[in-house]
């Protein structure tokens, strides 16, 4: 053993990111006798904690909350020796002890360093970017039909996006809604056929297609929305709603290693097949990468590439390449 020496607050990897993915990544790393840390966000709020129910995760065929899972993810984690804090990362920054590089994640006055990063920061809802969005986030504006859906019990809302979430979220509405109105920008939906069949076949989901929203109206919360069809600009009319739950699709979170790794068009973090990104020492995985399919089962197994990638490329760092 020819190891460099380094300062011992100094990690073998720290991952930033409590989801899926970065929880993964911490398994294999802490597992494979890394010094390995977890930064979750200081909110409990992400994506994964706030979905309702996940179903197409192997070897669970109950299903499970998105909230459960992660919590036996990090349980699983911590038992081999993960540590986890809670902060709020700020930047990035590179670090050099002894000829030996690695990077700092700064939140607050605080620094966590480590020869390797892993980034897991998932991705965030895309806005309407419409009149009224903002004025009433929170007055009937929402992006989380677990978080608010109780509020609209007996109420009619609209559900605005055609892909997995939108129709995911629409059928979970309508536990407590009279009426869900899923309002979408083409003529079919891209949601999962299974996902189709049950919206299609559910008797309070309706449909208005070929729309979108040009505004959110209300007074002190929301009392609809004003449409305009995209076949023919020329017609636009109010709908009527107590919610309106946007569900557009996601923008990666990126911008933390914004200015240190490549980023794609989307803003999602470019990784090759081993999750390696542009920087040396700087690894990612789940949603936040450029990827096709952003789901659980994809995030865990981006996680345990990164965690094993990074390992290998910790050692050599420390001279005892395998
Ligand atoms: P998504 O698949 O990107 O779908 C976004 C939807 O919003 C699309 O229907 C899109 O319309 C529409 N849209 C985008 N920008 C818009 C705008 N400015 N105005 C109006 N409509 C707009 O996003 P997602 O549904 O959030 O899913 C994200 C990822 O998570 C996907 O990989 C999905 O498979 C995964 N996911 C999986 C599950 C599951 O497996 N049960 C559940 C949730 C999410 P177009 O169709 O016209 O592009």
């Amino acid at each position: 053993m020819n190891e460099k020496k380094r300062p011992d607050t100094v990690f073998d990897v720290v991952i930033i990111g409590g989801g899926p993915g970065g929880y993964t990544a911490g398994l294999y790393a802490a597992r494979g006798g890394q010094k390995a840390l977890v930064i979750e966000g200081a909110s409990t709020v992400s994506q994964i904690t706030v979905t309702d129910w996940i179903e197409n995760y192997p070897g669970m065929p109950e299903g499970a909350s998105g909230f459960d899972m992660v919590d036996k993810f990090k349980k699983q984690a911590v038992q081999f020796g993960l540590q986890v804090v809670q902060a709020d990362c700020t930047a990035v920054e590179p670090r050099e002890w002894n000829g030996m590089k690695g990077w700092a994640v700064i939140s607050g006055g605080k620094s966590f360093e480590a020869l390797a990063l892993i980034v897991a920061t998932g991705a965030h809802w895309r806005k309407l970017s419409v009149p009224g969005e903002e004025l009433f986030t929170g007055r009937g504006v929402s992006y989380c039909a677990t978080c608010d859906g109780p509020f609209y019990r007996n109420k009619e809302v609209m559900v605005v996006g055609g892909g997995d979430t939108a129709v995911q979220e629409a059928l979970f509405l309508t536990h407590f809604c009279s009426k869900v109105t899923i309002v979408h920008r083409r003529d079919r939906l891209r949601a999962a056929a299974i996902l189709q069949q049950r919206a299609f076949g559910n008797e309070k989901i309706a449909f208005a297609w070929n729309a979108v929203v040009e505004e959110v109206t209300g007074e002190e919360a929301v009392t609809g929305v004003h449409l305009r069809d995209v076949k023919d600009p020329t017609k636009t009319w109010n709908m009527p709603a107590s919610g309106v739950f946007v569900f557009i699709g996601l923008i990666p979170n990126s911008e933390l290693v914004a200015g240190h790794v490549t980023l794609a068009d989307d803003k999602a973090i470019v990784v090759d097949r081993d999750m390696r990104t542009s920087a040396p020492g700087i690894f990612a995985c789940g949603d936040c990468t450029h990827k096709l399919l952003r789901q659980v089962v994809t995030a865990c197994g981006d996680g345990a590439t990164a965690a094993f990638a990074a390992q290998l490329y910790v050692e050599e760092l420390k001279g005892n390449a395998y």
